[in-house]
């Protein structure tokens, strides 16, 4: 291989190298952070929904100790005003009483009725909740592992440039090697392969005068528009 196809290749394995060292495409990484956080934002959904359960179950518990202590004055009540040792006027008084703790009472379970019908509701949606929080995790799982996957890729087709192009700069001439980097320094693409009698680095037209002395020596050819190293692959 002639130097000049070896700095074709060099050119070609470097700009690969950019490419990577530029690093990776952002839109993975973003799309996991925000997948991340409507997960966190889910979990948070779910830690105050199962609050609000504790707490009408507390409720719960409250009204139901309430009604507990009415029933048993009711039926306290019902005995005194049943076991005969009363006067008229004062079973009057306790049957008013006893109205008005069954009234309560009547309350007491209405709203432990609405409190069941809050708790059934919020045990729905907590269940609808965490069904989609899974499949965001599980998706969110998946997303991740593809970008690792493609992070070890990357890292291994990088390691596989630099051994490559370690090799090539051992081959390839000092003088070469020297104009190639010093070129470097103005173009990405130091080295304009012939096409069609054109440079492939500035596109334009290469004298025939170049071409000759391309094909029968193995002097370093100049483009003459752009300055590149010329490389005639008579392929
Ligand atoms: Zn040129």
């Amino acid at each position: 291989m002639s130097d000049l196809r070896k700095l074709w290749r060099l050119q070609m394995l470097e700009e690969q190298q950019e490419k990577i060292d530029k690093g990776a495409d952002p839109g993975p990484v973003q799309q996991l952070k925000e997948s991340k956080k409507q997960i966190e934002a889910a979990q948070n959904n779910l830690r105050e929904l199962k609050d609000r359960y504790q707490r009408a179950r507390e409720q719960t518990g409250t009204l139901e100790r309430r009604a507990q202590e009415l029933r048993d004055s009711c039926s306290m009540i019902s005995t005194k005003i049943y076991d005969g040792s009363l006067q008229t006027k004062e079973i009057k008084n306790y049957q008013q009483k006893l109205q008005k703790l069954q009234e309560e009472l009547n309350l007491l379970e209405d709203r432990e009725l609405e409190l069941m019908q809050v708790k059934e509701d919020i045990k729905q949606e907590w269940e609808d909740k965490k069904q989609r929080l899974d499949s965001m995790a599980e998706e969110f799982k998946e997303l991740h592992n593809v970008y690792l996957q493609d992070k070890e890729e990357t890292k291994t087709r990088a390691q596989g440039l630099a051994r490559e192009i370690e090799v090539l700069l051992q081959e390839i001439g000092e003088d070469p090697l020297n104009k190639y980097r010093q070129l470097k320094t103005r173009y990405r693409n130091p080295v304009g392969r012939i096409t069609r009698d054109t440079c492939s680095g500035c596109h334009l037209g290469i004298p025939f005068e170049k071409i000759k002395q391309l094909k029968y020596q193995d002097d370093i050819v100049l483009c003459n528009h752009c300055g590149r190293m010329l490389f005639w692959d008579p392929q």
